[in-house]
């Protein structure tokens, strides 16, 4: 763009230092450029975040944003997407959407309910880790951890997705560590292998959430055309770096995947792969499954230690605004009309 203007390209380093690395978002506030590129820029150029319409604050400290969408194409759907901020002792935890809605309807999954609406652009998904770390700048920790488990398949909009991360990941630009950003995934096949071959990624995560192929495809549809042996075989190929494991996250749902003959079958299931497992209890909310007994839990994660697994028990923050895993998919869905007055 700036030697379009018909400025040294250097200019343009200038601008992405500012807004990426410094957070800046005041092109007028750039002293570093020139006045009388600013005074341009300041007509021919803007920089926006993503709007929020809501925040709700949880009282464990979590808030969660509802941010609203530019609509792109007269007559398209207007769409709201979620980011929650997780402040924790010595860092915060940022957990941003890749599309609005989604299509791969995990049953267990508020945002299924909304389909897919659209794939978000890369500026929109890195647009939530601004919008999270401007909004609380005054009680910032020194560690940021980004997180790709919002609304949507990351993997499913990949370009926009890997953009993103270029910038987060860059250490001229956001400065986040890939070993603090992580992107889950139900389980897209190809994408894993695709990613696996880029040169910046993130951590890897993948949704098990069951210990058979009949379990997963009663909850995770995705799984008939993805299961278990093509995704793990993807996982055993999967290059992790020499300080990475994969994750495998799995919602305890109380009386359907939560037995000790399960916690047998997922030790099995992943067995020589380097990983650990993050078993989330589920959060009893509007869809039609239990929160598994306290005992079950400990002893399904008992199971896994004594198979040689590194195992653990992570329990969702934000539960009482919704902010939980699961959980995006915003009760405001059936306001999104009155959301469109409120789009950039
Ligand atoms: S869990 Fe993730 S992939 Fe599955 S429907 Fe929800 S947002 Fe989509």
């Amino acid at each position: 763009m700036m030697e379009r203007l018909g400025e040294p390209a250097y200019r343009g380093g200038q601008i992405y230092h500012a807004l990426y690395s410094e957070r800046r978002f005041d092109l007028a506030a750039m002293t570093n450029l020139p006045a009388g590129l600013r005074e341009r820029l300041a007509r021919e150029a803007a920089i926006e975040l993503p709007r929020i319409v809501q925040r709700y604050r949880s009282s464990d400290g979590s808030v969660r944003y509802v941010l609203a969408l530019a609509t792109r194409e007269a007559g398209a759907r207007a769409a709201t997407i979620e980011t929650v901020f997780m402040p924790e002792e010595n860092r915060q935890t940022i957990c941003i959407s890749t599309q609005a809605g989604c299509a791969v309807d995990c049953h267990f999954c508020l945002t299924a309910t909304l389909g897919l609406i659209r794939n978000l652009t890369a500026g929109e998904i890195l647009g939530q880790v601004l919008v999270a770390l401007d909004e609380n700048r005054a009680e910032l920790k020194p560690q940021t951890n980004v997180v790709l488990m919002g609304q949507g398949e990351p993997l499913l909009n990949y370009e926009s997705v890997m953009a993103a991360l270029r910038i987060l990941l860059d250490p001229g630009g956001m400065g986040i560590s890939p070993k603090h950003v992580t992107l889950s995934t139900s389980g897209i096949v190809p994408g894993i292998e695709r990613m696996g071959l880029e040169k910046v990624r993130p951590k890897l995560a993948i949704s098990l959430n069951a210990s058979s192929d009949g379990q997963r495809e009663k909850i995770m549809p995705i799984n008939r055309k993805y299961p278990l042996e093509k995704l793990l075989e993807a996982c055993e190929r999967y290059p992790l770096r020499t300080w990475e494991h994969l994750t495998f996250e799995y919602v305890l749902l109380g009386g359907f995947n939560d037995a000790p003959e399960d916690a047998r079958r997922v030790a099995k299931l992943v067995s020589g792969l380097r990983c650990k497992i993050n078993l989330i209890p589920w959060n009893p909310g509007e869809l039609p499954y239990e929160a598994p007994d306290a005992g079950r839990i400990e002893e399904f994660r008992k199971i896994l230690v004594e198979k040689g697994q590194l195992a653990f028990v992570r329990y969702s923050r934000g539960q009482d605004v919704f902010a939980a895993c699961g959980q995006l998919a915003l009760i405001e869905a059936a306001k999104v009309d009155s959301v469109q007055g409120l789009q950039n």
